[in-house]
């Protein structure tokens, strides 16, 4: 049974972005134990780390799965790899896919491969204000809402994009 409740927040800055997005919640959504129930809107970002590369387009969506946490990130790192992803020695450098795990239920653990929640996420206006567009009553693991999280982070220019994911395709 399809359970389990993760957000997944994706990003690309490379190779037609929306495009990246597009293509990974299809097949996010097309693999036989995920179900996506809600995207964001897609919001352009400005980079984090080296300013010499593209802005980014990020959207969170929110999943049912019955995959276990690593079993997902499994899922999500093959799927970045299918879209050429190239992990280089530069952090935050530009990529075609990015597919982070922000949560999974209420999950907290930290191996050599997965962390939950994803570190992250308090400080990336990227990852909160689309998050709070499909979750505004969440409720963050230190008591406090989501909503004040977002309140306590700085926009950085962020920019909710004209256009919208093609959800007829994701689901057909
Ligand atoms: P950041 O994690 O700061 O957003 P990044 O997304 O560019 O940076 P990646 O190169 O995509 O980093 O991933 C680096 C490593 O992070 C991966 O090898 C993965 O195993 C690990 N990782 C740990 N926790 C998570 C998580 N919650 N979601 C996705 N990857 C994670
Ligand atoms: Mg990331
Ligand atoms: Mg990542």
């Amino acid at each position: 049974m399809m359970s389990d409740i993760a957000y997944i927040g994706l990003g690309s800055n490379l190779a037609e972005p929306i495009g990246q997005l597009q293509k990974a919640l299809t097949t996010i959504h097309q693999h036989p134990n995920i179900s996506i129930q809600y995207c964001s809107h897609l919001y352009s970002s400005a980079p984090m780390g080296p300013q010499d590369q593209p802005n980014y387009v990020n959207a969170v969506c929110k999943i049912v799965t019955s995959l276990s946490p690593m079993e997902l990130l499994d899922v999500l790192q093959a799927i970045e790899h299918e879209h050429g992803r190239e992990r280089k020695a530069e952090q935050w450098g530009p990529r075609t896919l990015d597919l982070d795990m922000l949560l999974f239920n209420n999950v907290s653990m930290k191996n050599e491969r997965l962390t939950l929640p994803h570190y992250g996420m308090s400080e990336r206006e990227f990852v909160l204000v689309p998050l709070f567009e499909i979750s505004p009553d969440m409720i963050m693991q230190d008591g406090k809402s989501l909503a004040a999280w977002v309140s306590n982070c700085s926009l950085n220019g962020l920019k909710r994009l004209a256009e919208d994911i093609d959800y007829a395709s994701i689901a057909a």
